[in-house]
C-alpha cells in the first residue's frame, strides 16, 4: 500500500486508465514543440483551466518540469517585476527557518534548511529568515494559538524594518509545510497577518504549493483555506500525479502586466517547458479530480484518516503530535510526550520505521531533522485521493504495527 505517493506525488494511484490514455493520445498527436516559438493545445487548455480554478487574480501560468524549476521561475519573475519598476535595490527574499523550496541553487539558497544547504554554502546567495509556524514546539505557556500565530507572523515585519523594505523582493513560504517538518498547518490568522505585512511594505507574497497544492489538503490550492490571495504560487507534484514531470508557476495580473508592458519578455526559459505530453497529462489530472469529485473526497477521507490516527496512537508514548489537513498528515516522534524530547539523531528511527513499514506492506515517508534540520523525527503520510475507507483502516493498522515493532513500550 502506497501511503505517501513517493513524496506526495501519486495522488491518483499508479494505474489510472484516463491519465494513461490522455498521455498516449497526446504523444500520438505531438511529441514536442519548442515553446520559445510554439504553443500547444494541451498547454493552452491547462493554462486556461488552472488559472480559472486558482484563487485571486493568478491569471497567468508558466509550465516547467518540476517543483524546483517552478520555484526558480518564481524567484526570477519576482526580481524581474521590480527591475521593470526600476526598484533595483530589491535583492533578497525572506523565508522561514527549516523550509525547503527545492534543490537547484536559487531555490536551495532561499530555503532555510541548513542541513541541505551546508555543502553548497559558498555557491548560495544569502537571504533572510524568520521562525516557522510550529506551535507544537514554539507556542509559549499562556499564549493562545491565535496570539502565537500573530507573534511569529510579526517577525516578518520586524525583519523588514531591520533590513529596509526596499532591499526585499518577497516572502516565500509553504501554506502547509510538507517534508521538512512533517506537515505543519498554519494557525488561524497567521497568513492573513503575513499578507497584511506584505501589502503594507510592498513586498510580494510567494506561496510554494509544490507539495501541499493540487488537492492534497482538501482544496485545489492549500492557501484557499487561509482566506488570502498570493502574488505568485508554485505547484508541481500532484499536478502530474507522477505520470509526467511537470510544475507550474502562477502569477498575478499585476506582475504579468508589469513585465509585458515593460520589457515584454520574462528573461527565463527551459527546453522542456510547457511540454505537450506533460501538460496534456496534467490537464487530465484536473479533469479526473472534477469527474470523480476527488478533492472533496480527499477532505472527507482525510478527516477520517486524522481521527483514526489519533485514536490508534492515543496511548503511544512516542507519538507526540499528529497534525494535518486533507490527505496530508504528519506524526512527530518523541522519546517522551511530556518533555517532547526527540530521539538522538544517531537513532535513525525514521529509517527503521520505514523498513518496518515496508515489512508490513506499507510505504510511508519517515524523515529525520524535523525540528531544526538535524534533530527530531516524523512520519509523513500522503495517500492517493482514491483511497477507500477500508484502505484507511488498513493503512492505520499497518502503520501502528510498524511503529510498535520499532518502538515497543519498553524502548
Ligand atoms: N518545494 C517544495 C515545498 C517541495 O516539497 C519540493 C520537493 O519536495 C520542491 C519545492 C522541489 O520540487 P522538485 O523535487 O520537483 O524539484
Amino acid at each position: 500500500m502506497d501511503a505517501c505517493g513517493g513524496a506526495a506525488v501519486s495522488c491518483l494511484g499508479h494505474n489510472h486508465p484516463d491519465i494513461k490514455a490522455a498521455l498516449k493520445s497526446q504523444v500520438d498527436q505531438l511529441s514536442y514543440a519548442h515553446s520559445a516559438f510554439f504553443t500547444s493545445q494541451a498547454a493552452e487548455q491547462l493554462a486556461e483551466k488552472l488559472t480559472r480554478l486558482a484563487p485571486g487574480n493568478l491569471n497567468h501560468a508558466y509550465f516547467v518540469s518540476g517543483g524546483s524549476e517552478a520555484v526558480e521561475s518564481a524567484l526570477k519573475l519576482a526580481r524581474q517585476y521590480f527591475v521593470e519598476k526600476g526598484e533595483l535595490s530589491r535583492k533578497r527574499f525572506v523565508a522561514r527557518r527549516q523550509s525547503y523550496h527545492g534543490n537547484t541553487l536559487g531555490a536551495l539558497a532561499v530555503g532555510g534548511n541548513e542541513w541541505r544547504k551546508e555543502p553548497f554554502t559558498p555557491l548560495l546567495m544569502e537571504h533572510l529568515y524568520i521562525s516557522p509556524c510550529y506551535p507544537y514546539r514554539d507556542q509559549r505557556d499562556g499564549e493562545t494559538l491565535y496570539e502565537y500565530g500573530q507573534r511569529v507572523a510579526n517577525e516578518l515585519e520586524e525583519i523588514i524594518l531591520q533590513e529596509g523594505a526596499d532591499s526585499i523582493i518577497g516572502f516565500i513560504a509553504e501554506p502547509v509545510v510538507g517534508a521538512t517538518s512533517g506537515v505543519l498547518t498554519p494557525v488561524d490568522g497567521y497568513f492573513k497577518r503575513i499578507r497584511e505585512i506584505c501589502d503594507q511594505y510592498g513586498i510580494l507574497l510567494i506561496l510554494d504549493e509544490v507539495m501541499c497544492g493540487m488537492g492534497r489538503t482538501g482544496t485545489l490550492f492549500a492557501h484557499e483555506q487561509e482566506g488570502i490571495t498570493a502574488d505568485i504560487v508554485t505547484v508541481a507534484k500532484g499536478l502530474g500525479a507522477g505520470y509526467q514531470p511537470i510544475g507550474a508557476m502562477l502569477a498575478s495580473d499585476e506582475i504579468y502586466n508589469t513585465v509585458s508592458e515593460g520589457s515584454g519578455f520574462f528573461q527565463h526559459g527551459h527546453t522542456y517547458m510547457a511540454h505537450s505530453a506533460a501538460t496534456a497529462t496534467a490537464l487530465e489530472v484536473l479533469n479526473v479530480f472534477e469527474r470523480e469529485r476527488l478533492i472533496p473526497k480527499a477532505w472527507a477521507t482525510g478527516n477520517d484518516l486524522g481521527r483514526k490516527l489519533k485514536e490508534a496512537f492515543s496511548d503511544s508514548p512516542f507519538i507526540g503530535d499528529i497534525r494535518g489537513r486533507g490527505l496530508f498528515w504528519g506524526l512527530e516522534i518523541v522519546q517522551d510526550r511530556t518533555t517532547k524530547a526527540p530521539f538522538p539523531v544517531t537513532s535513525a528511527i525514521h529509517k527503521k520505521i520505514k523498513q518496518a513499514a515496508m515489512g508490513h506492506g506499507l510505504m510511508c515517508y519517515p524523515m529525520g531533522g524535523t525540528i531544526d534540520g538535524k534533530n527530531g523525527h516524523h512520519i509523513l503520510l500522503a495517500p492517493p485521493y482514491i483511497i477507500s475507507a477500508e484502505q484507511v483502516d488498513e493503512l492505520v493498522l499497518k502503520l501502528k504495527k510498524a511503529v510498535n515493532s520499532v518502538l515497543p513500550s519498553e524502548y
